[in-house]
C-alpha cells in the first residue's frame, strides 16, 4: 500500500459524495461556475470547501479574511460555518465576479455576514492594516500568485497569535518538483513555499488536498 494516494476521477467523486456536505447554493455556484469554462479552475473544489468550514469551526473562528473570492465558493464555506455574529472580509478585483457571488450568499442567508472589498487586495489589506483592524482568526489566499508573498505578510499581520492562514495551490498542479517549469507563477509559488518552511513566526502544515493547502498557524 502506498502511503499517498494518488487521487482518480473515481475515488474524487467519491470523496466529494462521501466526505462533503454541500449546501444547495454552494452546489449551484459550483455548477454554474463550471459552465463559465476556462475560468473555472479558479474555483475551489467541494471538499476543500468542507475542509475550510470544518477549520473555521474548529478553531472558533469569528473574524475571517479572504484574498481572491472569484465567484464566491469558498467564501460561502467559511460563512455557513461561522457564527451568526461571524464576518467574513471577502476580497476580489473584479467586480463582475462579485456580483456573482453576491447571488450565492444571499441564496444561502448568509449575506450579512460577509463584507465584499473590489479592487487590489493589497490596497485592501494595507488599509485593514493601517486602521487597526481587530485581528483575524483566519485568513485564505487564493488570488494571483505572483503576490502571494505579498498576501501572506499582510495576512500574518492581520491574524492574531494561534490565527491560521491557510494557502491554496501551493503544488500548483505538480509543477513545484518540475524542473523544466521556470515561469513566474511557479517560481513565485515555490519561493513561498520554501520560505514558510523556514518561517520562524508559524507553525506549518502542507496538506494535499487539491491543488496543495499550506496551513501556516501563527505563533
Ligand atoms: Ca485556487
Amino acid at each position: 500500500m502506498p502511503k499517498t494516494l494518488t487521487i482518480t476521477p473515481e475515488l474524487h467523486a467519491y470523496v466529494c459524495a462521501v466526505g462533503v456536505r454541500e449546501h444547495a447554493a454552494l452546489a449551484r455556484c459550483r455548477e454554474e461556475t463550471l459552465a463559465l469554462g476556462r475560468a473555472a479552475v479558479m474555483q475551489i473544489a467541494p471538499e476543500q470547501g468542507a475542509f475550510l468550514g470544518f477549520l473555521v469551526k474548529a478553531i472558533g473562528a469569528k473574524r475571517c479574511l479572504e484574498i481572491g473570492t472569484f465567484t464566491g465558493y469558498s467564501a460561502l464555506s467559511v460563512a455557513l460555518a461561522l457564527p451568526e455574529d461571524g464576518t467574513l472580509d471577502a476580497c476580489d478585483i473584479s467586480e463582475e465576479y462579485m456580483t456573482r457571488a453576491r447571488g450565492y450568499w444571499a441564496a444561502a442567508g448568509v449575506a450579512g455576514k460577509i463584507r465584499d472589498h473590489v479592487g487590489p487586495a493589497l490596497a485592501t489589506l494595507d488599509e485593514f492594516i493601517h486602521s487597526e483592524a481587530e485581528p483575524y482568526d483566519f485568513a485564505f489566499i487564493d488570488a494571483d500568485k505572483g503576490n502571494y508573498d505579498n498576501y501572506f505578510e499582510r495576512a500574518l499581520t492581520l491574524v492574531r497569535k494561534g490565527g491560521v492562514i491557510a494557502i491554496d495551490n501551493v503544488l500548483w498542479s505538480g509543477s513545484v518538483v518540475d524542473p523544466t517549469v521556470q515561469d513566474d507563477d511557479t517560481r513565485a509559488i515555490r519561493a513561498l513555499n520554501e520560505k514558510l518552511r523556514q518561517d520562524p513566526r508559524i507553525e506549518i502544515a502542507m496538506a494535499t488536498i487539491a491543488d496543495g493547502l499550506f496551513l501556516c498557524l501563527k505563533r
